[in-house]
């Protein structure tokens, strides 16, 4: 038969579960050459342990993440759960130490499996007054003394920055290791691996992938020793994202700045035009110099941004969301994620819980032409 030769410029997307070998003797070498150095084995052996078109990709989000290894997993969540349980030791019994605002699945996972499930004493650190002082985590961490410190660089939903390198330097002075949920960042505004911290994490299903279209996490390092941690946990609870999602991902990477270069100047105007509408009370967004964390989020990114989110407060609490919701409609939908191409919003309370105002929303900027939302979203207000 003739052979068709083709050539692509991507690695093309393995589906093979398992991977052919010619004998007994190299898949012996295969399997041995794995289990001593898992990250570096020049072989594929099965899906679950590595697959070279996640690892193309892994590729990709290293270089983005300016780190030495990044892991692909199958969610966001699952990329959190990996990094955390990888500092899980047999009778090691210490304190796990989250800053409180976070991503409400987060809270849940440290609520549910940490605590009630696997026992782990987990301990919150609330900010005062939608800030985080750092005198008071001092004095905490000298009390708790905890193994490990969590947090995310801007908080969900009220876009909270702490003083983020002062925060790990803290921490690494007392031996704690640091992982950081660097989603709404991204690493286009921060890479916390440079300055310390141990572990970085990416829902990458929000503005890595940027379309709402598949659901994927990663976990990104620079000490080997936790690669080979990190690998081992993936490929025994079998959570690596799968070969179709990894090879999407990789392609939609291509366009990740400029997609988030854009939506970080539409939250940025929409902010300010938010500020003035007098249906609003107020607007969060760390480039507001009226943000709490204002300074926090000019001193950690510079002139690269403040990121693409924007919550808002109506004046009108629920009633006045479920006539904007409505009013705006497909212009804007109502999805409960972020960071996708298109512009998403939610309402607070009622996906994240009542300790946030009935009247909050949650805006999700999206690549579209501002005017073009600037339109949609003041002719929803007048409707309010
Ligand atoms: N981290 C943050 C900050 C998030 O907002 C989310 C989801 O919204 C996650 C983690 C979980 O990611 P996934 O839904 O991909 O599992």
């Amino acid at each position: 038969m003739k052979q068709i030769h083709a050539s692509s410029q991507r690695t093309p997307i393995y589906r093979e579960a398992g991977f052919k070998f010619k004998s007994i003797k190299e898949a012996e070498q295969a399997f041995i050459d794995e289990g001593k150095n898992p990250q570096s084995s020049p072989h594929s052996i099965y899906t679950r342990y590595g697959n070279p078109t996640v690892r193309a990709t892994e590729a990709i989000i290293t270089a983005v993440e300016g780190c030495n290894w990044s892991l692909l997993t199958s969610s966001g969540m699952s990329a959190i759960d990996t990094a955390l349980s990888i500092f899980q030791k047999k009778g090691q019994a210490n304190t796990w130490l989250f800053f409180s605002e976070l991503y409400g699945g987060t809270n849940a996972y440290i609520t549910e499996i940490l605590d009630q499930r696997r026992g782990i004493d987990v301990k919150h650190f609330q900010p005062s007054e939608e800030a985080y002082n750092l005198a008071e985590l001092s004095e905490v961490l000298d009390r708790m003394n905890p193994g490990v410190l969590f947090f995310e660089s801007v908080s969900n939903p009220l876009l909270i920055v702490p003083e983020a390198k002062k925060v790990i330097a803290l921490a690494k002075k007392r031996g704690i290791k640091v992982i950081i949920d660097n989603t709404f960042a991204t690493p286009l505004l921060w890479q916390p691996l440079e300055d310390g911290a141990d572990i970085v994490v990416h829902s990458a299903t929000k503005y890595l992938a940027g379309h709402g279209n598949l659901t994927a996490g990663v976990v990104c390092g620079n000490d080997s020793a936790l690669i080979n941690e990190a690998l081992k946990y993936r490929k025994y609870v079998g959570c690596i994202l799968s070969p179709d999602d990894a090879y999407r991902l990789g392609t939609q990477l291509t366009t990740f700045e400029l997609r988030f270069n854009k939506q970080c100047e539409n939250a940025n105007l929409m902010a300010r035009a938010l500020s003035e509408n007098d249906k609003i009370s107020r607007v969060l967004y760390p480039g507001l110099a009226s943000h709490k964390t204002f300074q926090q989020a000019t001193e950690l990114f510079g002139k690269k941004g403040s990121g693409a989110m924007v919550t808002f407060e109506l004046k009108g609490g629920r009633e006045a969301c479920d006539a904007f919701v409505h009013a705006i409609g497909d212009s804007i939908p109502y999805v409960p994620t972020l960071g996708d191409a298109s512009s998403t919003l939610l309402h607070a309370a009622t996906v994240f819980g009542n300790k946030y105002p009935d009247g909050m929303i949650r805006l999700s900027l999206g690549c579209e032409p501002y005017e073009h939302l600037q339109r949609a979203v003041s002719s929803a207000l007048e409707q309010v």
